[in-house]
């Protein structure tokens, strides 16, 4: 038995502790102790997991010369735009299932929002796309929560502009579910969230939007109205869907083994998460049996294009499935794994300390957990969320896009590109098999 981090071997701490027992999360407290009884199972048994999960991307990025990184950005972005221009109609697999089929729109499924009662015009326009483009072939029912009831008013719009026979449910969410837990000191939130404010972190002074990054990674899965649900496609107020679906997505996801389905992969900000990468390390050490050696660490370990990132995050690239578009498997998120880390994460303090994304969270829960042929990217559905778009390219003659956006265009905000990461899932996580499929 080996006790206490102090003496674990070098390959067990990130590259940020090599070397040292300092935590690097100066200003977070470490809540997590190393019980003295806790046992970490057969270390040696992990270790090449380890090594991956210690080891970045780009071999001495740090060293880059000014026209090496150019050279690796240039032809990242060659690559994303090729692939996206690539024409697609849809995945090719044999098994879609298509509005005529009697399997049509039997999935355990929903499309979720989370939303106020001031976002119903946003939300309308979105569930107006998401109706045109898809669910009036597949009628899956809506869910919407709220961390307040949702007024007469929002119900009676959202009912007017769907079907008499769709499913709507409205439900709210326990305060003791969403609020900031007592646990959290008010004077450490309020000066550790202003100082990440004055680093320029999005939010990071709004206490409902820790909530809602809290809520989204570690509860919403479990709420009464997902009781029989297995799959949940996001959904947010004011995004667009700009191309033609014509095969039921949730089936596809059931019947090709899917966790998890994404549109769009971007850095985050990277002191919005400085401890993360770190604790989780932590919780790995104590659970390295949860690591799933197909998991998708190239994208957790880049390094190339942000470095900056890479290092104010401790060993993390920030990569992200942008999770606002999310298709989830939530018998994923209610296996053991990802909630003993949920429960970990809860206890480092860092949705309130920091201003931890769902985001992040999900995707290295996923990257670590997940084998990742599980995680699907849906090149083949066109999507925006102010900034960024995934927007495929039509086979000639094909107008399911409606020439609403343009193929390979991440962004409109062409200093933004940098911040697309989906040319390292390309490059570095999809297999040939998976390429021609989409
Ligand atoms: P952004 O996409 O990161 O800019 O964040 P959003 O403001 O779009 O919030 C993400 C999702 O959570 C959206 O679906 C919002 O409608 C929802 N949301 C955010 N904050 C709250 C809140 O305080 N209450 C409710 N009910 N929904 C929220
Ligand atoms: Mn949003």
């Amino acid at each position: 038995m080996i006790q206490g981090s102090n003496v674990l071997p070098q390959y067990m701490l990130p590259d940020s502790m090599r070397g040292s027992t300092s935590d690097p999360a100066n200003g977070l407290k470490d809540t997590s102790k190393d019980t003295e009884d806790e046992e970490v199972k057969d270390l040696a048994k992990y270790k090449t997991l380890f090594d991956q999960l210690n080891t970045p991307l780009i071999k001495d990025s740090d060293k880059l010369s000014k026209e090496k990184r150019d050279e690796l950005i240039k032809e990242r972005a060659k690559l994303y735009i090729d692939t996206l221009k690539k024409p697609i109609i849809e995945p090719k697999v044999k098994n879609l299932v298509r509005a005529d089929d009697p399997e049509a729109g039997t999935a355990k499924a929903t499309i979720l929002s989370l939303v106020r009662n001031e976002d119903i015009k946003d939300i309308k326009s979105a569930i107006l796309q998401m109706e045109n483009t898809f669910n009036r072939k597949f009628n899956y029912p809506y869910t919407f929560l709220n961390d307040n009831e949702f007024t007469e008013d929002f119900k009676n719009q959202i009912r007017e502009i769907l079907p008499e026979d769709r499913i709507i449910r409205f439900g709210t969410i326990d305060p003791e579910v969403w609020n900031m837990p007592e646990s959290i000191d008010r004077e450490t939130y309020v000066n550790a969230t202003r100082k990440l404010g004055s680093e320029g972190v999005g939010y990071a002074d709004r206490e409902s939007y820790h909530n809602m990054c809290r809520f989204y990674s570690r509860s919403f899965y479990k709420h009464p109205l997902l009781k029989d649900i297995k799959y949940t496609w996001r959904l947010e107020p004011g995004i667009s869907l700009h191309c033609d679906i014509d095969y039921d997505v949730f089936k596809f996801m059931e019947k090709n083994n899917k966790l998890y389905g994404y549109t769009i992969n971007v850095y985050d900000s990277a002191a919005s998460v400085r401890t993360l990468w770190p604790r989780t390390m932590k919780f790995l050490k104590k659970h390295p049996e949860f690591i799933n050696p197909n998991g998708a660490f190239k994208m957790l370990k880049e390094n190339g294009q942000k470095p900056e990132n890479f290092d104010v995050a401790n060993g993390y690239s920030t990569c992200h499935f942008w999770t606002n578009f999310e298709i989830t498997d939530l018998d994923f998120l209610r296996s053991e794994p990802y909630q003993k880390y949920m429960d970990f994460l809860e206890s480092q303090d860092g949705f309130y300390y920091e201003r931890w994304g769902d985001a992040p969270v999900r995707s290295v829960a996923l990257s670590l957990f997940a084998d990742k042929k599980q995680i699907h990217w849906f090149r083949d559905i066109g999507y925006y969320h102010q900034p960024y778009i995934n927007c495929p390219g039509s086979p000639v003659g094909n107008n399911r896009c409606h020439n609403k956006c343009s193929p390979g265009k991440v962004t409109p905000w062409s200093d933004l590109d940098i911040e697309n990461c989906q040319a390292v899932w390309i490059k570095y996580i999809m297999t040939e098999d998976e390429l021609n499929m989409y």
